[in-house]
């Protein structure tokens, strides 16, 4: 292996990073794709980050169990762990550019509407009608009279200029997707999760994105919002999802799924680790350095293990 690689990281060389949400214990497609966004920015000599996306479905004690977790692994990570519940003032200060830039509109729609809707012709399913983009003042005042009735702040929506955007995927290769009207601030006040992933990776110097290919069609959304905030866009690198025998996402009620399920049936970390290396075609890993010292992300092409979907099949 290249060892240059693994010299301490430098200030200049960029960042990688994993950011799960506390809604839960991370079951063993989570602890591939952290041990994966790891390995890369490892071996790429970049640092490597740790965001809590506490802004939504928080369970108590999560958060504390998901880190003790990726510490078992045998990851680590560089500085002190994010939360997004933190970054409140930097997340209402890039609305506040946009808004600033005449790039944000009020919404007063309920989901309902918008799923009832007419849909644009050309438009995505489930894409945003464009309803409240262009308002007068006296429907805006209407609008904001009806929300005060529903005890909802109005969302705060992107103007989407551009229809689409394209990002760099190692995985996907060049990926170019729909940029829509999205929610910037939902209706109950909080920040919504394409704004705050831009704001708070570019804050942590992160110009690597990995993560689950679930939120691949969101990466062009994403980079575009950076490029509006004057934000460097990252490059992406999203890890194909767990599944079960079924072939439907791995989950939960799939059994027993995360590390501490596994190891109170007998399993030790060493071989956890294993099954994650297996599934990248690595046998015989049994700590994640093995990972990291033997996984050639450069090799990687359509058809190779990390690439497929990872059927999870256990003994219960
Ligand atoms: N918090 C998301 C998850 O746990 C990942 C979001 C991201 O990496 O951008 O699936």
């Amino acid at each position: 292996m290249d060892t240059r690689s693994l010299s301490p990281p430098s200030p200049s060389a960029g960042a990688g990073r994993y950011a799960p949400s506390p809604s839960g214990d991370l079951h063993l497609g989570n602890l591939r794709t952290a041990i994966l966004a790891w390995a890369l920015a490892r071996r790429t000599g970049r640092s490597f980050h740790l965001r809590v996306e506490d802004l939504d479905r928080v369970q108590e004690g999560s958060e504390q169990r998901q880190l003790a977790d990726l510490a078992a692994l045998g990851l680590d990570w560089d500085g002190e762990v994010v939360r997004q519940s933190d970054r409140g003032v930097a997340h209402d200060a890039a609305i506040d550019r946009l808004v600033d830039r005449g790039l944000v509109f009020e919404c007063y729609c309920t989901r309902r509407e918008i799923q009832d809707a007419p849909s644009a012709p050309h438009a995505p399913p489930g894409a945003y009608p464009g309803t409240c983009r262009d308002l007068t003042s006296t429907q805006r005042t209407a609008g904001r009279a009806r929300m005060r009735q529903l005890q909802r702040e109005p969302a705060l929506r992107l103007r989407a200029e551009v229809p689409e955007w394209t990002v760099e995927d190692l995985w996907a290769g060049t990926v170019t997707g729909a940029v829509d009207d999205l929610v910037l601030r939902r209706g109950d006040g909080v920040v919504a999760y394409n704004l705050a992933v831009v704001v708070d990776d570019a804050a942590a110097g992160v110009d690597q994105v990995t993560r689950a290919d679930d939120l691949l069609s969101s990466a062009p959304r994403q980079a575009h919002l950076a490029h509006l905030l004057g934000l460097p866009e990252p490059g992406y690198a999203h890890v194909p999802l767990a599944v079960n025998t079924a072939g439907a996402r791995l989950a939960k009620r799939d059994g027993a799924v995360t590390l501490r399920e596994r190891r109170e049936r007998g399993e030790s970390v060493a071989e956890i680790v294993g099954r994650i290396g297996d599934s990248l075609g690595l046998p015989d890993c049994r700590t994640a350095a093995d990972v990291l010292e033997r996984w050639e992300p450069a090799s990687l092409s359509p058809g190779s293990p990390a690439s497929e979907p990872w059927v999870v099949d256990l003994p219960t």
